[in-house]
Protein backbone atom coordinates (compact mmCIF):
# COMPACT_ATOMS: atom_id res chain seq x y z
CA UNK A 1 0.00 0.00 0.00
CA UNK A 2 1.35 3.45 -0.67
CA UNK A 3 1.63 5.31 2.54
CA UNK A 4 1.01 8.77 1.09
CA UNK A 5 -2.76 7.80 -0.52
CA UNK A 6 -3.52 6.32 3.08
CA UNK A 7 -2.20 9.19 5.13
CA UNK A 8 -3.95 11.91 2.82
CA UNK A 9 -7.03 9.65 3.60
CA UNK A 10 -6.82 10.14 6.74
CA UNK A 11 -5.95 13.33 7.31
CA UNK A 12 -9.32 14.36 4.58
CA UNK A 13 -11.35 12.42 7.42
CA UNK A 14 -10.19 14.20 10.68
CA UNK A 15 -10.87 17.53 8.82
CA UNK A 16 -14.26 16.13 8.57
CA UNK A 17 -14.12 14.97 12.14
CA UNK A 18 -12.51 18.15 13.39
CA UNK A 19 -15.37 20.23 11.56
CA UNK A 20 -17.92 18.32 13.17
CA UNK A 21 -16.35 19.17 16.80
CA UNK A 22 -16.65 22.54 16.21
CA UNK A 23 -20.02 22.65 15.35
CA UNK A 24 -21.10 20.44 18.81
CA UNK A 25 -19.39 23.23 20.40
CA UNK A 26 -21.34 26.00 18.86
CA UNK A 27 -24.26 24.11 19.35
CA UNK A 28 -23.63 23.23 22.91
CA UNK A 29 -21.16 25.79 24.03
CA UNK A 30 -19.07 25.36 26.95
CA UNK A 31 -18.70 21.12 26.77
CA UNK A 32 -15.95 20.12 28.57
CA UNK A 33 -13.04 18.48 27.51
CA UNK A 34 -14.17 18.97 23.44
CA UNK A 35 -11.89 21.63 23.39
CA UNK A 36 -8.58 19.87 24.13
CA UNK A 37 -9.96 17.01 22.08
CA UNK A 38 -9.86 19.19 18.70
CA UNK A 39 -6.28 20.12 19.30
CA UNK A 40 -5.43 16.57 19.50
CA UNK A 41 -7.03 16.11 16.64
CA UNK A 42 -5.50 18.91 14.76
CA UNK A 43 -2.30 17.84 16.03
CA UNK A 44 -2.95 14.47 14.70
CA UNK A 45 -4.15 15.58 11.29
CA UNK A 46 -0.64 17.73 10.70
CA UNK A 47 1.13 14.66 12.04
CA UNK A 48 -0.10 12.47 8.95
CA UNK A 49 -0.04 15.27 6.65
CA UNK A 50 3.57 15.37 7.33
CA UNK A 51 4.09 11.68 7.71
CA UNK A 52 2.07 11.39 4.00
CA UNK A 53 4.96 13.97 2.79
CA UNK A 54 7.67 12.08 3.93
CA UNK A 55 9.16 11.64 -0.07
CA UNK A 56 9.11 15.01 -0.74
CA UNK A 57 10.13 17.04 2.62
CA UNK A 58 13.23 17.25 4.52
CA UNK A 59 13.39 14.61 7.44
CA UNK A 60 12.97 17.49 10.25
CA UNK A 61 9.50 18.07 9.61
CA UNK A 62 8.26 14.87 8.34
CA UNK A 63 10.32 12.66 10.89
CA UNK A 64 10.48 14.53 13.79
CA UNK A 65 7.75 17.36 13.63
CA UNK A 66 4.99 14.84 12.34
CA UNK A 67 6.18 11.79 15.34
CA UNK A 68 6.26 14.47 18.01
CA UNK A 69 2.78 15.51 16.52
CA UNK A 70 1.51 11.92 16.67
CA UNK A 71 2.92 11.81 20.46
CA UNK A 72 1.57 15.71 21.40
CA UNK A 73 -1.46 14.29 20.30
CA UNK A 74 -1.69 11.14 22.66
CA UNK A 75 -1.04 13.55 25.22
CA UNK A 76 -3.64 15.72 24.54
CA UNK A 77 -6.46 12.78 24.62
CA UNK A 78 -5.38 11.78 27.96
CA UNK A 79 -6.02 15.38 29.12
CA UNK A 80 -9.05 15.93 27.42
CA UNK A 81 -10.36 12.53 29.03
CA UNK A 82 -9.62 13.61 32.42
CA UNK A 83 -10.83 16.76 31.84
CA UNK A 84 -14.53 15.51 30.48
CA UNK A 85 -14.40 12.83 33.68
CA UNK A 86 -13.53 15.51 35.94
CA UNK A 87 -11.24 13.66 37.53
CA UNK A 88 -7.07 15.01 37.99
CA UNK A 89 -4.70 14.20 35.01
CA UNK A 90 -2.24 13.12 37.80
CA UNK A 91 0.15 11.41 35.12
CA UNK A 92 0.55 14.34 32.80
CA UNK A 93 3.49 15.56 34.13
CA UNK A 94 5.00 12.33 33.94
CA UNK A 95 3.88 11.79 30.29
CA UNK A 96 5.11 15.16 28.93
CA UNK A 97 8.41 14.21 30.71
CA UNK A 98 8.06 11.14 28.95
CA UNK A 99 7.59 13.13 25.60
CA UNK A 100 10.95 15.23 26.36
CA UNK A 101 13.63 12.15 27.39
CA UNK A 102 12.02 11.03 24.25
CA UNK A 103 13.59 13.57 22.01
CA UNK A 104 17.28 13.22 22.06
CA UNK A 105 17.29 9.21 20.64
CA UNK A 106 14.82 10.21 18.09
CA UNK A 107 17.31 13.06 17.00
CA UNK A 108 20.15 10.48 17.58
CA UNK A 109 18.06 7.80 15.14
CA UNK A 110 17.09 10.13 13.02
CA UNK A 111 20.74 11.75 12.14
CA UNK A 112 23.64 10.62 13.95
CA UNK A 113 22.81 6.89 13.54
CA UNK A 114 20.05 6.56 11.45
CA UNK A 115 17.66 3.49 12.77
CA UNK A 116 14.28 3.27 11.74
CA UNK A 117 13.36 0.24 13.67
CA UNK A 118 14.66 2.06 16.69
CA UNK A 119 12.53 5.10 15.73
CA UNK A 120 9.05 2.85 15.55
CA UNK A 121 10.43 1.52 19.64
CA UNK A 122 10.41 5.55 20.31
CA UNK A 123 7.51 6.39 18.82
CA UNK A 124 5.09 3.73 19.19
CA UNK A 125 6.30 2.67 22.70
CA UNK A 126 6.10 5.95 23.92
CA UNK A 127 2.05 6.07 22.37
CA UNK A 128 1.26 3.08 23.64
CA UNK A 129 2.72 4.06 27.36
CA UNK A 130 0.10 7.17 26.54
CA UNK A 131 -2.51 5.14 25.85
CA UNK A 132 -2.22 2.62 28.98
CA UNK A 133 -2.13 5.87 31.02
CA UNK A 134 -5.28 6.97 29.27
CA UNK A 135 -7.04 3.45 29.74
CA UNK A 136 -6.06 3.47 33.46
CA UNK A 137 -7.26 6.95 34.09
CA UNK A 138 -10.92 5.53 32.54
CA UNK A 139 -10.83 1.82 34.06
CA UNK A 140 -10.28 4.36 37.87
CA UNK A 141 -12.69 6.59 37.27
CA UNK A 142 -15.80 6.50 39.90
CA UNK A 143 -18.41 6.34 39.14
CA UNK A 144 -18.30 3.56 36.32
CA UNK A 145 -20.39 2.68 33.59
CA UNK A 146 -20.47 1.00 30.42
CA UNK A 147 -19.55 3.60 28.15
CA UNK A 148 -16.42 4.74 30.13
CA UNK A 149 -15.23 1.18 30.60
CA UNK A 150 -15.98 0.81 26.83
CA UNK A 151 -13.45 3.77 26.42
CA UNK A 152 -11.28 2.53 28.53
CA UNK A 153 -10.85 -0.86 26.40
CA UNK A 154 -10.63 1.40 23.07
CA UNK A 155 -7.54 2.80 24.83
CA UNK A 156 -6.16 -0.48 25.83
CA UNK A 157 -6.43 -1.95 22.16
CA UNK A 158 -4.58 1.16 20.98
CA UNK A 159 -1.56 0.43 23.38
CA UNK A 160 -2.18 -3.08 22.06
CA UNK A 161 -1.65 -1.96 18.18
CA UNK A 162 1.29 0.32 18.97
CA UNK A 163 2.69 -2.33 20.72
CA UNK A 164 2.36 -5.08 17.79
CA UNK A 165 3.73 -2.41 15.29
CA UNK A 166 7.08 -2.73 17.47
CA UNK A 167 6.91 -6.22 17.20
CA UNK A 168 6.02 -6.82 14.10
CA UNK A 169 8.92 -4.32 12.62
CA UNK A 170 11.45 -6.03 15.17
CA UNK A 171 10.81 -9.76 13.87
CA UNK A 172 9.81 -8.42 10.17
CA UNK A 173 12.40 -5.50 9.98
CA UNK A 174 10.81 -2.83 7.75
CA UNK A 175 11.90 -2.03 4.22
CA UNK A 176 10.53 0.43 2.12
CA UNK A 177 8.70 2.93 4.56
CA UNK A 178 6.40 4.52 1.64
CA UNK A 179 5.24 1.47 0.28
CA UNK A 180 4.57 -0.80 3.41
CA UNK A 181 2.81 -4.65 3.34
CA UNK A 182 -0.49 -5.94 3.98
CA UNK A 183 0.48 -6.52 8.11
CA UNK A 184 1.75 -2.66 8.16
CA UNK A 185 -0.98 -0.99 6.29
CA UNK A 186 -3.75 -3.42 8.37
CA UNK A 187 -2.06 -1.57 12.01
CA UNK A 188 -2.33 1.75 10.54
CA UNK A 189 -6.30 1.25 9.79
CA UNK A 190 -6.25 -0.04 13.16
CA UNK A 191 -5.22 2.35 14.45
CA UNK A 192 -7.00 4.62 12.39
CA UNK A 193 -10.47 3.22 13.32
CA UNK A 194 -9.28 3.35 17.32
CA UNK A 195 -8.49 6.93 17.16
CA UNK A 196 -11.69 7.99 15.56
CA UNK A 197 -13.46 5.73 17.86
CA UNK A 198 -11.61 7.59 20.63
CA UNK A 199 -13.12 10.79 19.65
CA UNK A 200 -16.79 9.43 19.65
CA UNK A 201 -16.32 8.21 22.75
CA UNK A 202 -14.99 11.25 24.36
CA UNK A 203 -17.90 13.33 22.46
CA UNK A 204 -20.38 11.08 23.83
CA UNK A 205 -19.04 11.53 27.73
CA UNK A 206 -18.93 14.68 27.29
CA UNK A 207 -22.41 15.24 26.05
CA UNK A 208 -23.22 12.42 28.89
CA UNK A 209 -21.82 14.81 31.22
CA UNK A 210 -23.63 17.94 30.05
CA UNK A 211 -26.69 16.29 30.43
CA UNK A 212 -25.97 15.21 34.09
CA UNK A 213 -25.04 18.85 34.70
CA UNK A 214 -28.39 20.36 33.44
CA UNK A 215 -30.53 17.55 34.88
CA UNK A 216 -28.47 18.28 38.56
CA UNK A 217 -29.06 22.19 37.58
CA UNK A 218 -33.22 21.67 36.97
CA UNK A 219 -33.22 19.93 40.46
CA UNK A 220 -31.13 22.60 42.11
CA UNK A 221 -32.36 25.47 44.03
CA UNK A 222 -29.29 28.40 42.97
CA UNK A 223 -29.74 30.06 46.37
CA UNK A 224 -29.32 27.43 48.66
CA UNK A 225 -28.40 24.28 46.75
CA UNK A 226 -30.89 22.47 48.68
CA UNK A 227 -33.11 20.46 45.75
CA UNK A 228 -35.93 22.27 44.74
CA UNK A 229 -39.71 21.79 44.70
CA UNK A 230 -39.61 19.76 41.26
CA UNK A 231 -37.04 17.38 42.19
CA UNK A 232 -38.89 17.31 45.82
CA UNK A 233 -42.06 16.14 44.23
CA UNK A 234 -40.49 13.29 42.12
CA UNK A 235 -38.89 11.86 45.41
CA UNK A 236 -41.49 12.38 47.48
CA UNK A 237 -44.26 10.24 44.64
CA UNK A 238 -41.03 7.78 44.25
CA UNK A 239 -40.67 7.21 48.27
CA UNK A 240 -44.24 7.12 48.93
CA UNK A 241 -44.50 3.99 46.64
CA UNK A 242 -41.75 2.41 47.97
CA UNK A 243 -42.74 2.87 51.45
CA UNK A 244 -46.09 1.69 50.82
CA UNK A 245 -44.75 -1.69 49.63
CA UNK A 246 -42.35 -1.91 52.08
CA UNK A 247 -44.77 -1.17 54.76
CA UNK A 248 -42.55 1.75 56.07
CA UNK A 249 -43.48 4.95 57.87
CA UNK A 250 -42.77 8.33 56.25
CA UNK A 251 -43.24 11.97 58.19
CA UNK A 252 -43.05 15.09 56.38
CA UNK A 253 -42.66 18.61 58.17
CA UNK A 254 -43.10 21.83 56.44
CA UNK A 255 -41.81 24.79 57.70
CA UNK A 256 -42.50 28.69 56.69
CA UNK A 257 -40.34 31.21 58.47
CA UNK A 258 -42.38 34.02 60.36
CA UNK A 259 -42.32 37.38 59.66
CA UNK A 260 -39.64 37.09 56.58
CA UNK A 261 -41.35 39.92 54.53
CA UNK A 262 -40.40 42.32 57.42
CA UNK A 263 -36.34 41.04 57.36
CA UNK A 264 -36.87 42.16 53.41
CA UNK A 265 -38.16 45.59 54.32
CA UNK A 266 -35.96 46.00 56.85
CA UNK A 267 -32.75 44.66 55.77
CA UNK A 268 -33.09 44.41 52.19
CA UNK A 269 -33.74 41.68 49.47
CA UNK A 270 -29.59 40.59 50.25
CA UNK A 271 -29.93 40.36 53.81
CA UNK A 272 -32.97 38.02 52.90
CA UNK A 273 -30.93 35.45 50.71
CA UNK A 274 -27.95 35.54 53.24
CA UNK A 275 -30.83 34.70 55.88
CA UNK A 276 -32.00 31.68 53.51
CA UNK A 277 -28.30 30.29 53.28
CA UNK A 278 -27.90 30.33 56.78
CA UNK A 279 -31.13 28.74 57.79
CA UNK A 280 -30.75 26.33 55.02
CA UNK A 281 -27.15 24.99 56.69
CA UNK A 282 -28.84 24.61 59.70
CA UNK A 283 -31.56 22.31 58.35
CA UNK A 284 -29.03 20.68 56.71
CA UNK A 285 -26.97 19.96 59.88
CA UNK A 286 -30.28 19.45 61.77
CA UNK A 287 -31.24 16.26 59.61
CA UNK A 288 -30.07 12.39 58.67
CA UNK A 289 -28.40 11.52 55.24
CA UNK A 290 -31.51 9.34 54.63
CA UNK A 291 -33.95 12.57 54.77
CA UNK A 292 -34.17 14.83 51.80
CA UNK A 293 -34.64 18.56 52.92
CA UNK A 294 -35.72 21.19 49.79
CA UNK A 295 -36.51 24.52 49.48
CA UNK A 296 -39.93 24.37 48.73
CA UNK A 297 -41.22 27.87 47.93
CA UNK A 298 -39.83 31.28 48.99
CA UNK A 299 -39.30 30.58 52.80
CA UNK A 300 -40.54 27.96 53.26
CA UNK A 301 -38.67 24.36 53.45
CA UNK A 302 -39.57 20.96 53.54
CA UNK A 303 -38.30 17.75 55.12
CA UNK A 304 -39.04 14.11 54.13
CA UNK A 305 -38.04 11.78 57.14
CA UNK A 306 -37.98 8.09 55.72
CA UNK A 307 -39.04 4.98 58.21
CA UNK A 308 -40.01 7.76 60.54
CA UNK A 309 -42.58 7.35 63.42
CA UNK A 310 -45.04 10.48 64.78
CA UNK A 311 -43.01 10.68 68.02
CA UNK A 312 -39.71 11.06 66.08
CA UNK A 313 -40.99 13.32 63.61
CA UNK A 314 -42.85 15.45 66.34
CA UNK A 315 -39.13 15.09 67.72
CA UNK A 316 -37.48 16.53 64.91
CA UNK A 317 -39.80 19.05 63.78
CA UNK A 318 -39.26 20.53 67.44
CA UNK A 319 -35.28 20.42 67.47
CA UNK A 320 -35.56 22.50 64.39
CA UNK A 321 -37.62 25.01 65.46
CA UNK A 322 -35.72 25.44 68.40
CA UNK A 323 -32.52 25.35 66.71
CA UNK A 324 -33.73 28.05 63.84
CA UNK A 325 -35.11 30.31 66.78
CA UNK A 326 -31.60 30.16 69.13
CA UNK A 327 -29.49 30.66 65.24
CA UNK A 328 -29.82 34.46 65.68
CA UNK A 329 -29.42 34.10 61.78
CA UNK A 330 -29.72 37.39 60.18
CA UNK A 331 -27.50 40.56 60.11
CA UNK A 332 -27.30 42.35 63.24
CA UNK A 333 -27.72 38.48 65.27
CA UNK A 334 -31.51 39.07 63.85
CA UNK A 335 -33.46 36.61 65.59
CA UNK A 336 -35.75 34.54 63.65
CA UNK A 337 -38.43 31.73 64.15
CA UNK A 338 -40.64 29.48 62.24
CA UNK A 339 -43.95 27.59 62.01
CA UNK A 340 -44.02 24.09 61.25
CA UNK A 341 -46.75 21.43 59.98
CA UNK A 342 -45.59 17.93 60.54
CA UNK A 343 -47.93 14.48 59.60
CA UNK A 344 -46.79 10.94 59.00
CA UNK A 345 -48.50 9.29 56.00
CA UNK A 346 -51.64 7.16 57.09
CA UNK A 347 -52.62 4.09 55.19
CA UNK A 348 -54.62 4.55 51.79
CA UNK A 349 -53.61 8.26 52.73
CA UNK A 350 -51.53 9.78 48.54
CA UNK A 351 -48.97 11.84 48.44
CA UNK A 352 -50.82 15.35 47.71
CA UNK A 353 -53.06 14.31 50.75
CA UNK A 354 -50.54 14.16 53.32
CA UNK A 355 -48.53 17.34 52.12
CA UNK A 356 -52.15 19.07 52.09
CA UNK A 357 -52.44 18.40 55.54
CA UNK A 358 -48.68 19.13 56.50
CA UNK A 359 -49.68 22.77 54.89
CA UNK A 360 -52.85 22.83 57.05
CA UNK A 361 -50.98 22.29 59.94
CA UNK A 362 -48.75 24.98 59.58
CA UNK A 363 -51.05 27.66 58.72
CA UNK A 364 -52.60 26.26 62.24
CA UNK A 365 -49.12 27.12 63.69
CA UNK A 366 -49.31 30.76 62.23
CA UNK A 367 -52.76 31.19 63.26
CA UNK A 368 -51.68 29.72 66.81
CA UNK A 369 -49.30 32.47 66.79
CA UNK A 370 -46.16 30.96 64.89
CA UNK A 371 -42.74 29.93 65.90
CA UNK A 372 -44.61 26.55 66.87
CA UNK A 373 -45.38 23.09 65.86
CA UNK A 374 -48.91 21.76 65.17
CA UNK A 375 -48.93 17.82 63.93
CA UNK A 376 -51.33 17.62 61.22
CA UNK A 377 -55.13 16.28 62.00
CA UNK A 378 -57.78 14.99 59.98
CA UNK A 379 -59.84 16.29 57.08
CA UNK A 380 -62.59 16.84 59.42
CA UNK A 381 -61.04 18.18 62.39
CA UNK A 382 -59.62 20.79 60.36
CA UNK A 383 -62.83 21.77 58.45
CA UNK A 384 -64.22 22.92 61.60
CA UNK A 385 -61.22 25.34 62.02
CA UNK A 386 -61.75 28.89 61.91
CA UNK A 387 -60.00 30.72 59.03
CA UNK A 388 -56.29 31.94 58.96
CA UNK A 389 -57.19 35.93 59.25
CA UNK A 390 -54.18 38.16 57.94
CA UNK A 391 -52.22 39.89 60.34
CA UNK A 392 -50.24 43.11 60.02
CA UNK A 393 -46.42 42.43 60.12
P1 LIG B 1 -45.64 34.65 57.68
O1 LIG B 1 -45.09 34.63 59.06
O2 LIG B 1 -47.10 34.74 57.61
O3 LIG B 1 -45.12 33.52 56.88
O4 LIG B 1 -45.08 35.98 57.05
P2 LIG B 1 -44.04 36.15 55.90
O5 LIG B 1 -43.65 37.57 55.81
O6 LIG B 1 -42.93 35.20 56.10
O7 LIG B 1 -44.85 35.65 54.65
P3 LIG B 1 -45.22 36.34 53.30
O8 LIG B 1 -45.79 35.26 52.44
O9 LIG B 1 -46.05 37.55 53.51
O10 LIG B 1 -43.86 36.80 52.71
C1 LIG B 1 -42.88 35.92 52.28
C2 LIG B 1 -41.69 36.75 51.87
O11 LIG B 1 -40.60 35.92 51.46
C3 LIG B 1 -42.02 37.64 50.70
C4 LIG B 1 -40.85 37.48 49.76
O12 LIG B 1 -40.31 38.72 49.42
C5 LIG B 1 -39.85 36.71 50.58
N1 LIG B 1 -39.06 35.84 49.74
C6 LIG B 1 -39.48 34.80 49.01
N2 LIG B 1 -38.44 34.25 48.33
C7 LIG B 1 -37.34 34.99 48.64
C8 LIG B 1 -35.96 34.95 48.25
O13 LIG B 1 -35.53 34.09 47.49
N3 LIG B 1 -35.13 35.85 48.77
C9 LIG B 1 -35.57 36.81 49.64
N4 LIG B 1 -34.70 37.68 50.12
N5 LIG B 1 -36.85 36.88 50.01
C10 LIG B 1 -37.73 36.00 49.53
MG1 LIG C 1 -44.58 31.44 53.00
MG1 LIG D 1 -43.30 33.13 56.08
Amino acid sequence: MYLPFVMYGYAATLTLVLVGCWLIRQVIPGLRGVRTLSAAIAATMLAVVLIGLRLWVPAFFTILLGNGALIFAFILIYLATARVLGDKPRFLSGLIALFLLDLPPYCYTTWIHPSLLARIWLCNGVMAIVATATGVLLFRHRPSSLSVRALGALQMGTAGINLARCVVNTVHPPGDFVHSDWIRTALTYGEFIFFLGTVCGILWLALCRNREELEQAARTDSLTGLLNRRAFDEILVREFERARFAGERMGIILLDLDRFKSINDTYGHAAGDEVLRRISGLLQQGTRPSDVLARYGGEEFVLLLRGAQLEEVRAVAERLRRSIEESLAGPSALQITTSLGMAVAEPEESAEDLIDRCDQALYASKRAGRNQVTEGATHETLDSAPPLQAEPH
